[in-house]
């Protein structure tokens, strides 16, 4: 098969897949510790999610306050529903503070205090002495963190010389016979070329996949397409049942309005025009985390206290905090909600309701960002060639329920760690690389003109807005495993409807047709191992709600899920134990205890 297309060949020590904010800083780590570096992106490198990003990234600085990273610890721990791995959490709050000082002089224009010194603003879950008082600890550029790291980022990978090709969508996974992975097939959407990469060490950090949702603030490239490529591999997922929900994506278009809202003192109101979160989260209020306010607004609206004509989302207020505040810490929401809701913000509230906004689970991996397996009773078998970081990745950092501002440090300490353990792992131009197995490459290819040239009568579409209303109704803020059950029965349908997709743009240069249609198989796959999982998780824990399971089950729960996928949708389930142990004794293991804000 691959004789009737040809294939263009590269060596590279490392291949990096995405250039959003974790591929970018491993990128440029790896080029500078002398790394024959490649960094492939579907989109151009500032055009990634990361981008987005407005509220900030959390590091316990204390510029605006008393803070400790033991603290930060504690609480993404506790945040995490004691679902993340201690170990990997103390490695990415201890190493926040240089993460940021290093982002600061690479050149990203934080805001700052009047001293000088980087301004940090309170954001949910984020307190102070264990839960005591409040945290000032998200490090931001007014609402824009991600745009001014991102193009930082940018500038310092090609300051070190690291090879960009840019518009290359990634295929899949090199796997060879001893499951080693041994880079990448990608094809190069301007010319329609395709592209073999061999490298020591691939790097996976493809983002979340908001869009197998309806409703979701993350980009239309969010499309999971490195974990399908791991699903394909016949390897696991872990985690896949924990959705976040924004409390406030923007009635109607999704539009996200950051967290950082609140932390500059916004706050929610119902129809009444009580100020709800008060009887939900007496002690953070408006700033409990994500999945409690989520779900408060959720109950608020079922209850009949939503606000508009159909009583179906709330008022998020700022306009009390004054115009100078707002056009100072906050112009980008102000222009979104003009935009999108037609309020202006300095006036009156902006319409909002909980939007799926990150995806905790992803790919398993250790915190040097090695992908991990259970293989032979080990729970942490390292495949050899293969790593992840970012949101395609599960550390895991953020267990059930992710703080705000723990992802762009993630992104940003675990990319940085991935670095790292390359110029450990890899000699450059130290060895060469082995003849590849043809059969890898062949199946591959397969994959690809079989797609192309499919001729059936559904569209991409009309799949994927169904697999999209299929997951924003039955795997929502909560769950039953009744509407569970009905969402895989309608999400085995689109599965059956993908084998008779048809593409009607054959050509390969600049075919968004058959973009579109790889992505929705990617989408898919992320969709039925989430669902699946989540029917399988018997318990409430973090962004996971179950109606018929409402408590925390730590006996039988406390570990994270493994999900696998074969061709024919059928998920197969297993599990690997959380850590519950920290990589030093600068910080105890904490142990599990019920969770109120
Ligand atoms: C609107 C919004 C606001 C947010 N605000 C914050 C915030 O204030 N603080 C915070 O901590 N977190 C925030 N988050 C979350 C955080 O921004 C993301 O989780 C994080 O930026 C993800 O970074 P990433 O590098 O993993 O992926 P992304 O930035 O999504 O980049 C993915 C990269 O992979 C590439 N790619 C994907 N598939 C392929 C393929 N098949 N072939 C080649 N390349 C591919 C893309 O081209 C892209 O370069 C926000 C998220 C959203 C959506």
């Amino acid at each position: 098969m691959s004789k009737s297309y040809k294939l263009i060949q590269h060596n590279y020590d490392v291949v990096v897949v995405g250039a959003g904010g974790a591929g970018l800083r491993a990128t440029f780590g790896m080029a500078h510790s002398g790394l024959k570096t490649a960094c492939l992106t579907k989109v151009f490198p500032t055009r990634s999610h990361t981008v987005a990003a407005q509220g900030g990234m959390s590091a316990a600085l204390a510029n605006m306050g008393q803070d400790m990273w033991q603290w930060h610890f504690y609480d993404t721990v506790k945040g995490s529903d004691w679902l993340g791995d201690q170990d990997a959490i103390e490695y990415m709050c201890r190493e926040a503070i240089p993460a940021v000082i290093e982002l600061e002089h690479y050149g990203v224009p934080f805001s700052r205090t009047d001293e000088g010194k980087i301004y940090q603003r309170p954001f949910g879950g984020m307190t102070t002495n264990y839960g005591e008082g409040i945290a000032q600890r998200t490090c931001a550029a007014a609402d824009r963190t991600g745009h001014a790291i991102l193009h930082t980022l940018y500038q310092q990978a090609l300051r070190h010389n690291a090879e960009f090709f840019i518009e290359y969508f990634t295929l899949d996974l090199i796997i060879d016979d001893t499951g080693t992975c041994r880079g990448v097939v990608a094809w190069d959407l301007s010319d329609g070329t395709l592209h073999v990469f061999r490298a020591h060490q691939t790097v996976l950090a493809t983002g979340g996949y908001g869009r197998a949702y309806f409703s979701a603030t993350s980009a239309h490239t969010c499309t999971g397409d490195g974990n399908g490529m791991v699903l394909r591999a016949g390897l696991p997922l872990q985690d896949m049942e924990f959705t976040q929900f924004h409390p406030t994506g923007i009635y109607g278009s999704g539009c996200l309005m950051t967290e950082g809202c609140r932390g500059e003192g916004g706050y929610l109101t119902n129809s009444n025009g009580e100020r709800f979160m008060e009887r939900y989260a007496p002690n953070a209020k408006d700033l409990a985390s994500r999945d409690v306010v989520s779900r408060s607004m959720t109950i608020e609206i079922r209850d009949g206290r939503g606000v508009g004509e159909y009583k179906d989302h709330i008022h998020l207020h700022l306009e009390h905090l004054g115009a100078k505040v707002i056009n100072e810490r906050l112009p980008g929401i102000a222009e979104t909600a003009r935009i999108f809701a037609g309020v202006d913000v300095t006036k009156e509230p902006a319409p909002v309701l909980p939007t799926v906004h990150y995806n905790m689970g992803g790919i398993p991996t250790n915190y040097r960002g090695e992908v991990v397996i259970l293989k032979d009773g080990d729970p942490d078998c390292i495949i050899p060639g293969l790593m992840a970081i970012g949101e395609a990745a599960c550390v895991s950092v953020h267990g059930a329920n992710r703080l705000g501002s723990n992802s762009l440090l993630d992104i940003i300490v675990f990319g940085r760690a991935a670095a790292i353990r390359c110029a450990e792992l890899v000699n450059p131009n130290g060895h060469s690389h082995k003849e590849l197995p043809a059969t890898s490459v062949d199946k591959i290819i397969t994959r690809f003109d079989k797609l192309r040239h499919s001729n059936g009568d559904n569209t991409t579409a009309e799949l994927r807005l169904q697999m999209q209303r299929t997951m924003q109704n039955h795997a929502a803020v909560f769950r039953t495993g009744d509407s569970l059950s009905t969402g895989i029965k309608l999400l085995e349908e689109v599965y059956i409807g993908f084998e008779h997709i048809g593409v009607s743009d054959r050509s390969m240069v600049w075919n968004s047709d058959l973009v579109e249609a790889l992505e929705l198989d990617n989408l898919l796959g992320c969709a039925m191992v989430s669902i699946k999982s989540a029917l399988n998780r018997k318990e409430s824990r973090g962004g996971h709600a179950r109606e018929d399971y409402p408590d925390r089950d730590d006996g039988q729960w406390m570990k994270h899920t493994l999900a696998s996928l074969d061709i024919n949708g059928q998920v197969a389930i297993d599990y690997r134990p959380v850590h519950t142990y920290t990589l030093t004794d600068e910080v105890d293991y904490i142990p599990p205890k019920q969770r109120i804000y």
